[in-house]
Parts: C-alpha cells; sequence; structure tokens
C-alpha cells in the first residue's frame, strides 16, 4: 500500500484536498492541465459572500504546496493511463515540457488513491475517461451505484470533489474536497506517513540583540497606487534603520520579498499595505523560507487602516500613512527572533454530539485510525434528530462497534482548558465529572436555542458566537465553513447550518479532515508569542498568578545566596500570550514575547511626534474583534476621521493603565481602547479585565487633570466595520470640542 495520493485538477477543491492530505502526512501529486494551479479563483477579484480577494483567499494554499517537500505540482499535464486497484494505482502521466509545442514527456506515478477534482469543463476531459470511470451524458462523472457518498466513485480507491460530480459553489467545493481528503485518508490510514520526506530545516539567519537594525521595506501598492497616491518611498528611505525601500505588488507572490532577504543583506522586514490580519502568516512564510526568522517581519496596515478610509482626503491620508510607516518601522527596529515552540499533540479528538455529522465524523476518525470521544447528551444516539435515517444506521453501528470511539451518553461538556493540540475538557455525567484530553474539537450539536446543548460548556471557554438563526458562526469566509475562530475546534452539520442528512454526513466527514490535520500528528509547531517572565524585575508578589485565565503561572521560592527568592514561571504548554499578566503586572516583570511593553511605548511615542492641528487618538485594537473590524471598514472603504492611529494588540486586557496614562500625559488627544464584546473574549477574561481598569484609570485622568472623554472603551467584533468608523467620527468630534490635550508639545 503506497501512503501517497495523486489529486487531479489545481483549482480550489484539488488545492484544499491535496493541503488536507498533506497535513495529515500523506505525500500528494497534484496534477493540474493548466499551466499553473489556482484555477478560475486565481483570476476573479472577491469571493463570494465578498468578504475577501479571491487570491488572498487561495494564497495560503498555494503556499503549503510549493513550500511542503511532500508536494509534486505537475501542470501541463494529464492522465494517459490508470492500472492498479486502492493502495496501489500505477498513473501514466504525461506532461508537456515548459515552452515547448509538442514536446512531451511521460512519467509513472505509483499512488495509493486517486481524487479527480474536475469534470468536462476542462480541456482534456478526454484524458478522465482514462479513469476506468463511468460518466453521465453531460460529461460528469457518476457516484457509486453501492454508496449513497457523494465522493465515491465506480471505481474502488478513486474519489471524487469540485466540479468533478457538478458545477458547485466555493463553499461546497470546499467542504467535499475535505469529505474526499477524508475519505483517502482513511483507505490510507494504515501507511500514514511511511513515505514523507523530512523536511530540510531552513538555515536561519543568525541575529545578535546587538546587531544595527538593516530594514528592507516592500510598498504593496494594492488597489490604491500608495507609492503615487501617498509618496511614501521617499518618505521612508530617511527613516531610522531602513536600507532599501520597493514598490511591489502582492501578486507577486512575493518574489520581491525573496529577491531582497535572499541578498543575506537584511535582519528586519518590513511590509506595507495588506493586513496583518490576512497576510502575516503568508509574509512569514515569504520571510522564513528566506532565511529570516518570522518575528523579524512588521506589517504596516496601510490598505484598511489608510488608503481606503481616507481615500476622500489625500492629504490626510498622505500624513497619516507616514505616521503609520513610522510607527511600524519604530517597532520593527524593536523585533527579536523567537524560536518556534514544538509540543507533543494529544492524538484524540473530542466530537460534541452524536448528530448525524458527529457519528460520521466520529466514525471516520476511528476510519483513519484515530481516537475519538463523542458526547452526547441524551441517553441513546438512536434518538438524536436525523439519526433515524437509513443511511446513518451504519455509521451508529461503527460508532458502538469502533474501540477507538469512546462513546458518552447522557453527558455535556463543563468545561474547556487548553489550546490547539492539547485541550483538557470536563464532562458531566449524573453529576459526575470526568477529564478527556483530546487536541481537537469538532461541534456537531444539534442546536436548540431553548434547551441546553451538550457543548454548553464550550461556547464560554472558546468564544463561540451564535447566529440570529441559533447555529454557531464559523470564521469569516466561503473556505473556512468549518473552522471556528479558535485553533483546533470546528464546526459541522446542524451545529453549524440547517442541512440535509447527505450533507450532514458529507460536513461530519470534512470535519473528521479538518481535526486530523492537527491529531494525525504527534507534534506541532506553536507560536512563541507566549509571556516571558523578566527575572530581574519579578519580586514574586504573585499579582498575575490569579488573573492568568489559563492558570499557567506558578509562583516558585527558592534560596539565592541565603534569601528567600520568589520569582514566577509560565508554562509553555498551556499560556495563550493573552497579555493579561502583562498590565496586571506593577513591576514590568512579565512581557509577552512580540508584542512588549517597550513595543507598545515606542509605537505611542512615534505616533504622538509632529502631530497636526487635528485630535489624535491612539488606538489599541484586538487582533480577534476590533482590528479585523477596522479592517472590514477598510475593505467596505468606508470613511472617517484621520485622527485615529491603531496599535494591534492580542487583547484589549493586555494593555496595561500605565500605558494608557502615558499616552495620555505625552500628549495624545484620546486614547481608544477597542476590545469584544463581553462573552465572546478569545482570551476568556481579557475584555473584562480590561473593564475592570476603566474606573482606576478615570480617577488617575482626573489626577492629571483630564477630562474623562478622553479615554473610551468600546466592544466592537470583527464584523462591526461601520461601528468602528461610527466610534472614531464621534471620538474626533468629542476632543474638536474639547480642545487640545493640555499634555500636547505643539496645543
Ligand atoms: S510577574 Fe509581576 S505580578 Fe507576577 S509575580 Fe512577578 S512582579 Fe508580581
Ligand atoms: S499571557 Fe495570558 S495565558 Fe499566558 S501567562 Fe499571561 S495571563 Fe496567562
Amino acid at each position: 500500500m503506497k501512503g501517497t495520493v495523486l489529486v487531479i485538477g489545481g483549482g480550489i477543491a484539488g488545492m484544499r484536498a491535496a493541503v488536507e492530505l498533506l497535513l495529515q502526512r500523506f505525500k500528494v501529486y497534484l496534477l493540474e492541465e493548466g499551466t499553473c494551479i489556482g484555477g478560475k479563483t486565481a483570476t476573479i477579484d472577491q469571493l463570494f459572500p465578498p468578504s475577501e480577494h479571491a487570491a488572498c483567499a487561495i494564497q495560503p494554499l498555494i503556499l503549503e504546496l510549493t513550500s511542503n517537500p511532500n508536494a509534486t505540482i505537475l501542470t501541463s499535464s494529464k492522465v494517459l493511463s490508470l492500472h492498479g486497484g486502492p493502495g496501489d494505482f500505477k498513473v501514466e502521466v504525461l506532461t508537456e515540457q515548459a515552452g515547448t509545442k509538442g514536446d512531451s514527456q511521460s512519467t509513472e506515478l505509483t499512488v495509493g488513491a486517486v481524487i479527480v477534482t474536475k469534470g468536462p469543463e476542462i480541456e482534456s476531459a478526454e484524458s478522465l475517461e482514462q479513469l476506468g470511470l463511468e460518466f453521465n451524458d453531460k460529461g460528469y462523472i457518476k457516484k457509486d451505484p453501492h454508496s449513497n457518498h457523494p465522493c465515491r466513485t465506480s471505481r474502488s480507491g478513486v474519489f471524487m470533489c469540485g466540479t468533478a460530480q457538478k458545477p458547485k459553489e466555493i463553499g461546497e467545493l470546499v467542504v467535499q474536497a475535505c469529505a474526499a481528503a477524508a475519505a483517502a485518508a482513511a483507505l490510507l490510514a494504515p501507511v500514514r506517513g511511511s513515505e514523507l520526506v523530512t523536511p530540510t530545516e531552513s538555515t536561519t539567519l543568525p541575529i545578535s540583540p546587538t546587531d544595527e537594525p538593516k530594514i528592507a521595506v516592500v510598498i504593496d501598492r494594492g488597489d490604491v497606487n500608495l507609492s503615487e497616491v501617498l509618496n511614501l518611498d521617499e518618505y521612508t528611505r530617511t527613516l531610522p534603520g531602513v536600507e532599501c525601500v520597493e514598490i511591489t505588488s502582492y501578486s507577486d507572490n512575493g518574489s520581491k520579498i525573496t529577491e531582497l532577504l535572499g541578498t543575506g543583506d537584511f535582519n528586519r522586514l518590513v511590509v506595507a499595505g495588506p493586513s496583518p490580519i490576512t497576510h502575516e502568516y503568508l509574509f512569514q512564510r515569504h520571510a522564513e523560507n528566506t532565511g529570516l526568522n518570522r518575528f523579524l517581519l512588521e506589517i504596516v496596515n496601510l490598505h484598511n487602516h489608510c488608503a481606503r478610509v481616507h481615500s476622500d482626503n489625500g492629504a490626510a491620508a498622505t500624513n497619516k500613512a507616514r505616521i503609520l510607516m513610522k510607527m511600524g518601522i519604530a517597532r520593527a527596529r524593536l523585533l527579536e527572533p523567537i524560536g518556534q515552540l514544538r509540543v507533543t499533540i494529544t492524538q484524540r479528538c473530542l466530537v460534541v454530539g452524536g448528530s448525524p455529522a458527529g457519528v460520521a465524523c466520529a466514525a471516520k476518525l476511528a476510519e483513519m485510525g484515530l481516537q475519538v470521544e463523542l458526547v452526547e447528551l441524551t441517553g441513546d444516539l438512536t434518538k438524536v434528530p436525523g439519526n433515524d435515517q437509513q443511511i446513518v444506521t451504519p455509521l451508529l453501528d461503527r460508532c458502538r462497534a469502533q474501540e477507538n470511539i469512546h462513546v458518552h451518553t447522557q453527558t455535556r461538556v463543563e468545561s474547556v482548558e487548553g489550546r490547539m493540540g492539547n485541550f483538557k475538557v470536563n464532562l458531566v455525567r449524573e453529576g459526575e465529572t470526568t477529564t478527556v484530553e483530546v487536541g481537537a474539537i469538532v461541534m456537531a450539536a444539534v442546536m436548540d436555542v431553548e434547551n441546553e446543548s451538550e457543548g454548553a460548556g464550550l461556547e464560554e471557554a472558546l468564544a463561540l458566537q451564535r447566529g440570529e438563526d441559533g447555529f454557531y458562526i464559523s470564521t469569516e469566509g466561503a473556505m473556512n465553513l468549518l473552522d471556528f475562530d479558535t485553533a483546533g475546534a470546528f464546526n459541522c452539520g446542524s451545529a453549524r447550518a440547517m442541512l440535509t442528512t447527505e450533507d450532514a454526513l458529507i460536513d461530519g466527514e470534512a470535519a473528521a479532515s479538518r481535526a486530523a490535520c492537527i491529531i494525525a500528528s504527534n507534534t506541532m509547531t506553536r507560536p512563541p508569542t507566549i509571556s516571558d517572565v523578566i527575572d530581574k524585575n519579578c519580586d514574586g508578589c504573585a499579582y498575575c498568578v490569579d488573573t492568568c485565565p489559563t492558570r499557567s503561572i506558578t509562583l516558585l521560592e527558592f534560596m539565592l545566596s541565603g534569601d528567600i527568592k520568589k520569582v514566577v514561571e509560565v508554562s509553555e504548554r498551556t499560556c495563550i500570550g493573552c497579555g493579561i499578566c502583562m498590565s496586571t503586572c506593577p513591576k514590568k516583570g512579565i512581557d509577552v514575547k512580540h508584542y512588549r511593553l517597550e513595543f507598545f511605548s515606542e509605537m505611542v511615542k512615534t505616533a504622538l511626534e509632529n502631530a497636526g492641528d487635528e485630535p489624535v487618538i491612539v488606538s489599541f485594537c484586538c487582533n480577534r474583534c476590533a482590528y479585523p473590524a477596522a479592517d472590514a471598514a477598510g475593505s467596505a472603504g468606508i470613511q472617517y476621521p484621520a485622527s485615529i492611529r491603531i496599535i494591534r494588540t492580542v487583547c484589549s486586557g493586555m494593555i496595561h493603565p500605565n500605558i494608557i496614562m502615558d499616552a495620555l500625559t505625552q500628549g495624545a488627544d484620546g486614547v481608544l481602547l477597542c476590545g469584544c464584546h463581553p462573552g465572546n473574549c478569545r482570551s476568556r477574561e481579557g475584555i473584562r479585565k480590561a473593564l475592570d481598569r476603566k474606573e482606576a484609570i478615570e480617577l488617575m485622568l482626573e489626577d492629571f487633570g483630564l477630562e474623562p472623554e478622553r479615554f473610551r472603551l468600546e466592544h466592537i467584533a470583527a464584523s462591526e466595520g461601520p461601528k468602528f468608523a461610527q466610534v472614531v467620527r464621534d471620538m474626533t468630534d468629542e476632543l474638536s470640542s474639547l480642545g487640545p490635550s493640555p499634555y500636547r508639545q505643539n496645543p
């Protein structure tokens, strides 16, 4: 049996299926008849619903496929023949040589399974006939007549998704691609990982803290030509530490970044243009691939936080773009290289809800050889709505019979701790609590707005949100229907939408694939942006210990030179980097790596330099809610005053009151702290901590002779772009009527 899969078609479904399999530790060939992958999505502007640019949405898939040594992309290629059976196919592939017409080379591949993602729309549709499948009169592949599964073809070991069966919307394409990947992964489970090539460790440029910053700046012109409109490049060259400024376009796929960093002349990278919310990971990968530590990257959000929201006021936009660039360069100068954390993964999944999607998910994970804890509130899986359907019966039987599925009936989730890869879940059955450890969580409960669901305890812990229709809200974007914002948690079946039983089963299997992408490996790298104790400042007062929402801080006492020394220690395994400890500590004894106090102070100082006549508002916006809300205002082009300078934070609870007072006493006319709505805080306690401190800040304002209106705390969800813009307008008006801050250098 071969642990390699051939995916035919390099469109969205093909790329998604291929990436799912790579993350589940299979080798992949991605075959595309055209000259590049990306399909039609790469050529359209926006996905529907219009929340993201299509090219941006598929970039992470392209990046994974082009940088993973276990993926081989075969463009200008088609299948000549397919022999063999499930687990061991021989595929003859014809590849047209680049730059030649008619000059072709034939290769034989050996694979364990095949996924066909394209149908009669491809030019070489006749090559699909070589696969030995059955087709309908329109040229689409027929389903296996002996199965209800839409991904099964009449040939065992050959699966289908995407437009192979019929035209589909992007959301459906993605779900089916994941389900097809799950089917192939289940077939090849015994040989998972057997053919993997170990990636060569990329060599990272050694950076010493004493090295002078040498910053390469790449300005992405985006849909507004920033270099012309804002005349930013010349100005940027004058900023300290900047060695080079290049204008480029995002569509160059990072080639300018690769070219610049490849010279070895730079030790920091600043990309000015797109939002870090959508592009940070991508640019980090580009940086890392050329040897620069990913945490030496800073992104200046010129598109959404400047050009698009001040397009009616060119002079204000130019001035603000310069300030944002200066703030970004100031932060970039301070950045430090940070090594990734490698943690072990609990290779078990919690499936919440014995609905059709839940049992399909559990059964598929078990088929993949993975462990499952299936939690159901009622006492009998057969009584769950939808499970009386004939197509669910075999799955229920498998859930009962499989040794690696542990079914907990009459059970609900009480609480969850930890994070992706290592969650600790407390389950309650008839008043008794048991704890299970899992690496991923799939929500598949039948939603009932009135009654308790088995996942009630998850909602608060994972900050899951429900829409007005009562279903859980997935991450925004058609590509992410199965994902929650909280990493490692997935949404499917009757938890996310009203689906037919057939669609719910596919949803469940697709969610199994998403979860397997995490738990099919026994280790993972984790962002090292966690808290860091500054031993020389920490006196062991322990104020931070109880405030930590993940109970990651332990007080240590030991003898040092005859004295009792107290200091705290942070668990790398559970710290989520929220920074609540950092904003609690009175001694600067604890920081969050990459979001250090010093970085905030420097950005605030820079934001206030050369303030003009207009009010200046320094705004701290949480990464998960308010910052993306400002992006949403930008995407929609909602205009608001250029008075605001946004500083990104992990959580609203990480901002120490001293940072706010420092901004105000250094001359900011106002400070706007924006976080999530209460109950939606991803750090669980962050926004509550920020609210708790509001009164203390107001007292300090009084002590410093400042009006209470100069500080605002707002709750803004990621989707509330118009609200963000309105808050900025209101606060600017209010500050204008108050007049400049008495602490202004140039009042
Ligand atoms: S980090 Fe700060 S709050 Fe925590 S024990 Fe040390 S000094 Fe006290
Ligand atoms: S960053 Fe958050 S999770 Fe980590 S130790 Fe501090 S308070 Fe706890």
